[in-house]
């Protein structure tokens, strides 16, 4: 039987059934010390109950240690709606929507949704009708909008760091990145790598998206392939769990930064990485990009698109911080993890 174990360390764990549809919605605050807990809503199918639980309780400790390392004022939450079937549409969507609406309201502002994998910007507009802790909401409603390209400008930010560290500079000319996944933030990073001088290698599950190569000047890889590619960094924007020991193996870049979540098969797979000479940014300092974007609409004047673009750029600081501690056989997840623990305790004291 899979395991379904997840430390139980969290503020409030909160379940209820959708008095409209009677579908289940879950928030868990991990914490609050650095502020009201801040994380998206994720809207998916589970297995089981256990799986949706432990789904919410582990990824809602994530985001305390991904707002506490950006150094952000806000804690680690996340919901989730616990779908029984294929993804709802039209007014059973809205009443799914306005159920998980209650049980944000019901946690009194200790936790602030947001979108995440199964909900867009348009179902924060109706979920802000039944609270207002939500953030995200479109340009026009005053909220920060999408957070993809804030993403991808952190990731941008991490790529060059890294370059840095491992490469000697910062430029992008003649060196080569291969960008695992073209979605809403693969798609954006590899034009902002064009744009620098990068040659790119680009993948993708979706065969549809090849096209986008040669708008690119990138050559097309199938996806093991471009995983495991002679380039100078990977960038993985698909999925988790991309670095296994095989994986890591296998693998010619010497750096590897990118936005997926989770990009860790698990743990020790840091020290193997370390141990192959491969730089790994931390995904949850890589990919900060949209929390920190949403953080400035928090910020005294509200949301300022260009003091977002100045914070998101900012994770290159992060990441010259991490690396630089991350010696005496550290690796940047343990230096990375430090730092936000010792963010958390400051905020404690
Ligand atoms: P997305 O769904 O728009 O794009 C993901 C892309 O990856 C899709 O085109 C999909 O076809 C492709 N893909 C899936 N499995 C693949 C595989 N095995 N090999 C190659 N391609 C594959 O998602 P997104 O918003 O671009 O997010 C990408 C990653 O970044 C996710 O892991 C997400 O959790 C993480 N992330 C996103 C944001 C954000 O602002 N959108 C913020 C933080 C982290």
């Amino acid at each position: 039987m899979e395991s379904y174990v997840v430390n139980l360390e969290h503020e409030e764990l909160l379940v209820r059934r959708g008095t409209r549809s009677g579908v289940y919605s879950m928030v868990a605050v991990h914490s609050t010390v650095r502020g009201p807990s801040l994380g998206g809503c994720r809207m998916w199918r589970y297995d089981d109950s256990r799986a949706a639980v432990a789904d919410v309780l582990r990824l809602s400790r994530a985001m305390t240690y991904k707002a506490a390392v950006a150094g952000l004022p806000l804690g680690g939450g996340k919901g989730v709606i616990m779908l029984e079937d294929g993804p709802p549409r039209g007014r059973r969507r809205r009443d799914v929507l306005l159920d998980f609406a209650d049980t944000v309201d019901a946690v009194g502002g200790r936790y602030i949704t947001a979108e995440d994998v199964g909900t867009s910007s348009r179902d924060m507009t109706v979920i802000a009708e039944g609270t207002r802790h939500v953030s995200g909401l479109a340009r026009a409603r005053g909220g920060s909008g999408d957070p993809s390209p804030f993403t991808a400008l952190g990731v941008e930010a991490a790529v060059l760091a890294s370059c840095e560290r491992a490469l000697g500079s910062d430029s992008l000319k003649g060196r080569s990145a291969a960008v695992l996944g073209l979605g809403n933030v693969g798609m954006r990073v590899a034009r902002l790598l064009a744009r620098r001088g990068a040659k790119l290698v680009v993948s993708d599950i979706d065969r549809a998206k090849r096209k986008h190569a040669e708008r690119l000047g990138a050559r097309w890889a199938t996806p093991a392939k471009a995983a495991v590619a002679p380039v100078d960094v990977l960038v993985p924007c698909a999925l988790g769990g991309v670095l296994t020991p095989e994986s890591v193996d296998a693998l010619q870049a010497p750096v590897v930064a990118g936005a997926a979540n989770n990009q860790l098969a698990d743990e020790s797979v840091a020290e193997l990485l370390a141990a192959r000479g491969v730089l790994w940014a931390p995904d949850f300092v890589a990919n900060a990009g949209g929390i920190i974007n949403i953080s400035v609409e928090f910020e005294r004047g509200g949301y300022d698109q260009g003091r977002a673009r100045r914070r998101v750029t900012g994770i290159g600081d992060t990441l010259r911080a991490i690396y630089d501690a991350a010696t005496d056989g550290r690796t940047p997840l343990s230096a990375a993890t430090e730092l936000a623990r010792r963010n958390l305790s400051a905020a404690r004291a």
